[in-house]
């Protein structure tokens, strides 16, 4: 139906029919369509602005749900570094200690990364402190992870050399000692027998006839066969593994610098050469470069009973024969 226009004709005080051209009309029309599109706007752009787009909504609810999921992240990063962290220690006081391999050094396996700041790039991000923090998390555990796989390595390698290792370990007493009256004296603080005096004794006395055979405790390389100060006829033997152990105060050798030896092959025979007072073995044991109380070393040839009295009688304070 077409529209009629009236105006208002206050002199006659009447209301005119009026006839707008189709120019009128346009721009009527168009004026209402401006009007109408800046209102749309405005009412679009007051709601964006009160409760944002609808993808923004989602972007803003997935940025929660992934901050949350980072949280997660982060304490369950914790956890795996608490269970390796039960794997170091198992590592360094069970695997390692079976095979006297001595511990991983914390230096090595607390090593952080060095140089330059590597989150820098992440100082910048919202959140910074949760990524870094995480992130830091995951180095260190990459990093330990990686320390713990070559350590293991090492301890597989150690397993393959057991048996061999066994096998050079110091593991006899030096002369045959079935009834055990031939323990003279142990290792310890012990009375000198030249001079009297108390003095620290670094092996084990094993009284014996003179002439009596002297064995090789273990598997090895003889680095020694001759003269020392104090300890006469002296054979040394180099094990592998950080053993090594001394035969002193000999009558002869049977055997030279650069043999390898067998556990229980004759070396030598008991004599009183050096700073002795009877005939008798000085038999000495060390485990990388320390020396050590020899009675820890005579585990396959005695059973527990002898053992216990093998010790009651090395630990008597009677003189030694050095
Ligand atoms: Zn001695």
């Amino acid at each position: 139906m077409r529209k009629v226009y009236y105006i208002y004709n206050p002199r006659t005080q009447t209301y005119d029919r009026i006839y707008p051209t189709v120019r009128q009309r346009a721009l009527s029309i168009l004026r209402r369509l401006f009007i109408g599109m800046g209102l749309g706007a405005s009412c679009f752009i007051i709601l964006l602005l009160l409760f944002g787009s609808p993808s923004e909504k989602e972007l803003r609810t997935e940025n929660s749900r992934l901050l949350a999921q980072y949280n997660v992240l982060s304490k369950r990063l914790e956890q795996a570094l608490g269970v390796l962290q039960d794997i170091q220690q198992r590592d360094d006081n069970l695997y390692r200690v079976i095979f006297m391999a001595d511990p991983v050094p914390e230096a090595i396996r607390k090593a952080g990364y060095g140089g330059t700041n590597r989150y820098e790039q992440l100082m910048d991000m919202a959140n910074a402190d949760l990524v870094i923090n995480t992130t830091q998390k995951l180095d260190l555990l990459n990093r330990q992870l990686y320390i713990q796989s070559r350590s293991f390595d090492e301890v597989i390698s150690m397993c393959k050399k057991h048996d061999e290792m066994l096998k050079c370990i110091p593991a006899i007493q030096p002369v045959s000692n079935k009834d055990l009256r031939q323990t003279a004296s142990g290792y310890g603080t012990r009375i000198d027998p030249i001079y009297g005096t108390t003095k620290f004794h670094s092996g084990m006395d094993f009284s014996a006839p003179l002439g009596t055979d002297v064995y090789a405790t273990g598997d090895g390389v003889v680095v020694k066969a001759g003269w020392e100060t104090g300890y006469g006829n002296t054979v040394e033997i180099d094990h592998g593994f950080g053993y090594f152990t001394r035969y002193a105060h000999l009558k002869d050798y049977q055997t030279r610098v650069g043999k390898k030896v067998v556990r229980g092959e004759i070396i030598g025979h008991v004599g009183s050469t050096g700073k002795s007072t009877g005939p008798h073995l000085h038999y000495e044991v060390h485990v990388k470069g320390q020396v050590v109380n020899p009675i820890n070393y005579y585990f396959m040839d005695l059973s527990a009973e002898d053992y216990d009295k093998m010790i009651q009688m090395a630990a008597n304070h009677g003189k030694v024969f050095d």
